[in-house]
């Protein structure tokens, strides 16, 4: 429909016609010509392959350029951040989301390398500074243990992150810090035969030398481990071993010593043991391990007794009344509390690596400002949708509305700044209704009634999801129960997702043999014990309670609640710039694009409605110089000779165009228009 002029405009706003098909038809266009970034927020494809965009000169080229002086690029975005950053003295966000296999860790990648470039101590005649050094090598120690080859991805990341980058007051890198979200740590024991586990296993069993093998009895495999075994080796184009490498020359740069780095490797090598360790059962369905000899590489690697290992997995202590008492556990119990136990190890060594991190790049010094980066999965809606699922999809809902109050509510802010005429419009996307539904606690909304039920005796999946219905059924819109199966149904910004209630009580409270987590923290291995402290103290009470005391114990989705929390507080107090990737198919090739794929991502993304909001609104906007400087020649002689003022002149001009009165606003300094308008004009004065 829009004029070929206007094919691959770098402005979706710019289009005359202004809706699904008239977008995707310029995306696509301009995909095809290797022009992945499209603006009206930002828009990115992932071409999946690598494309001469990102080298120094054209970071160079970005360097202190005008909003729209430079194709729209993630470098534009990361340059308007730090000019705003030092210029609004004002702390900047990035938040870049988007499907699985978008682009969000390379662009994330590319914002951070941008800032170490432009923002690097002058006087340093090397292109980075140790601490830039630092900041860009955290990634591949974070890719190594966080990623994972996956279906939709290669190098997919199972947690999400929150960099930030602080500058003192002259702009300088002064330091950085990582927040972590949400391990997959289920993968640490199990992946589909067309994934894998995290990079790290393979890298460790390929690459390491092989005094790290010995000393962690590691001689066998891939084949050798249940944890690997199943899952696919090798990655296509992706050389293990060189990562190996590529991770320990990081963590060299980083500053994480030989004795530290080895100390996570002894978390990898103990969880590929524990998964070996043969459990059978007797006649009596009692649990026994009768060959002791895993669990004997088991407890050399974590620095705990044997004997106290062994029985402590297989007939605990627990506290029946007031007394202590042995219980025997089954085959499938004790299977469950070592995969648990191997998640636990892995997940708290992660948060201890990121820590590790931190604490080399994170100086206490000279914080003036900070840009954060946030790098997190975007909705997600499976087959099936279970506990993982329902945290995902709630932050996702958490930076919708943060996304949409932004847009719609500082644009109309923009009107009334200067001055247009304006009734105020309520889009209708407070999607407030479904934040409270997830985590209010009056009424009590799905995450506080799975805590209650959590502490419950006799409390099961089956009575949290009919605890849930009696509160919510009929009382919200936007909650539902399903016909067929036992859970819930939530209506989404992005969708209704049916929700699986299975296994989660176990998920939210996510219990760990404690007998076993007792004596790990007291190993003799001080990291191992370190994982652990929080089960130290009296050493009769095994039980929760203690912890509860010291306020540790808290579940998996109040811990995600808290720190989501945290992380809006900060993205508020921001000036946020927004990134949406987009996945072009679901095949990671490159030069296919696959229509209805990514029109549901722009739909799921906001991406649609945000044009929709700039079909009512008045998108494109001039200032009267320019205005008039580009457009008197569409009407000679209007303008009386000598002095007239802007805003007099515009209303000449625009009333010699014959504009409908509804196409544009006259405000204070500028024009405002609807879009298309602009492009209109263009059209008529090319053809001047
Ligand atoms: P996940 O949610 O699974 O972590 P993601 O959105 O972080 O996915 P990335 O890992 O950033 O996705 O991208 C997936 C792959 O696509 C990359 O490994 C890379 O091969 C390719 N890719 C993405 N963006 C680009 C780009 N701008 N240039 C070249 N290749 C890219
Ligand atoms: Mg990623």
């Amino acid at each position: 429909m829009n004029p070929p002029k206007f094919d691959k405009v770098e402005d979706m706003a710019d289009l005359t016609h202004l809706n699904e098909a008239s977008v995707i038809h310029n995306l696509r266009l301009r995909y095809l010509s290797d022009m992945i970034y499209v603006r009206l927020f930002l828009v990115a494809v992932n071409p999946y392959r690598s494309l001469p965009i990102y080298t120094d000169e054209i970071i160079r080229s970005y360097k202190n350029k005008r909003r729209y002086e430079m194709p729209p690029h993630i470098y534009a975005i990361s340059d308007i951040a730090y000019h705003d950053m030092l210029q609004g003295r004002e702390n900047q966000s990035i938040l870049i989301t988007g499907e699985s296999g978008a682009g969000k860790t390379e662009n994330t990648k590319k914002v951070i390398q941008y800032i170490a470039t432009i923002a690097s101590d002058s006087t340093n005649t090397k292109k980075y500074g140790i601490l830039e050094q630092q900041i860009l090598q955290a990634n591949p120690i974070l890719e190594a243990f966080g990623n994972a080859q996956t279906i939709r991805n290669n190098n997919s990341s199972r947690f999400g992150k929150f960099i930030r980058i602080e500058f003192n007051s002259a702009g300088q890198i002064s330091g950085a810090n990582i927040e972590r979200y949400l391990l997959e740590k289920s993968r640490v024991t199990y992946q589909t035969p067309e994934e894998r586990n995290f990079h790290i296993f393979y890298q460790l069993l390929k690459g390491a030398p092989s005094a790290i093998k010995k000393k962690f009895l590691l001689d066998g495999s891939l084949d050798d481990y249940r944890f690997t075994k199943h899952s696919r080796k090798d990655i296509d184009g992706v050389d293990d071993i060189a990562e190996f490498e590529i991770l320990l020359n990081a963590m060299n740069i980083v500053g994480i010593s030989e004795d530290e780095q080895v100390e996570f490797f002894r978390i990898v090598a103990s969880v590929l043991h524990l998964g070996n360790i043969c459990v059978t059962s007797g006649r009596d369905d009692q649990a026994h391990i009768l060959d002791t000899s895993v669990a004997e590489k088991v407890c050399h690697v974590l620095g705990v007794p044997i004997d106290a290992f062994i029985k402590g997995l297989i007939k605990p202590q627990v506290k029946a009344g007031r007394e202590w008492v042995a219980q025997a556990r089954t085959k499938e119990q004790v299977l469950y509390s070592i995969e648990a136990l191997a998640k636990a190890l892995y997940e708290r060594s992660f948060g201890a690596l990121v820590e590790r991190i931190n604490k080399a790049i994170d100086t206490p010094s000279n914080k003036a400002y900070f840009i954060g980066v946030l790098d997190i999965a975007g909705f997600e809606i499976f087959q099936t949708n279970g506990f993982e699922q329902l945290c995902i999809n709630y932050t996702n809902e958490k930076l919708q509305q943060f996304f949409n109050q932004h847009m719609f509510i500082l644009e109309q802010e923009q009107y009334k700044l200067e001055n247009i005429e304006w009734d105020f419009i309520d889009f209708g996307l407070d999607l407030q209704p479904t934040i409270d539904l997830i985590e209010k606690t009056k009424p009590v909304g799905i995450l506080a009634c799975l805590d209650e039920e959590c502490v419950m005796p006799k409390a099961t999946d089956k009575t949290f999801v009919e605890k849930l219905h009696s509160i919510w059924k009929n009382k919200s819109p936007k909650y539902g129960v399903p016909r067929f199966q036992q859970g819930f149904i939530l209506n989404h910004y992005a969708a209704k997702v049916e929700y699986t209630t299975s296994g989660w009580l176990n998920k939210n409270k996510d219990p760990l043999n404690e007998n076993v987590t007792k004596l790990l923290a007291h190993s003799s291995q001080p990291y191992i014990a370190s994982l652990f402290s929080d089960f130290l103290g009296d050493t009769t009470d095994y039980g929760t309670k203690n912890r509860v005391k010291r306020g540790v114990f808290r579940t998996v989705g109040r811990r995600h609640k808290e720190q989501l929390h945290s992380l809006m507080q900060q993205l508020y107090s921001t000036q946020p710039h927004f990134v949406r990737c987009i996945v072009p198919n679901a095949k990671k090739m490159a030069g296919k694009i696959n229509t209805p794929l990514v029109l549901d991502q722009l739909r799921c993304n906001g991406v649609l409605e945000g044009i929709r909001i700039c079909r009512v609104g008045f998108p494109n906007r001039l200032g009267f110089v320019e205005f008039r400087q580009r457009y008197e020649i569409l009407a000679p002689r209007i303008l009386p000779e000598g002095y007239v003022n802007g805003r007099e002149a515009a209303h000449k001009l625009l009333e010699a165009f014959k504009l409908e009165g509804n196409q544009y606003r006259i405000g204070l300094s500028k024009v405002f228009f609807r879009a298309g308008v602009l492009a209109e004009l263009e059209e008529v004065r090319d053809n001047k």
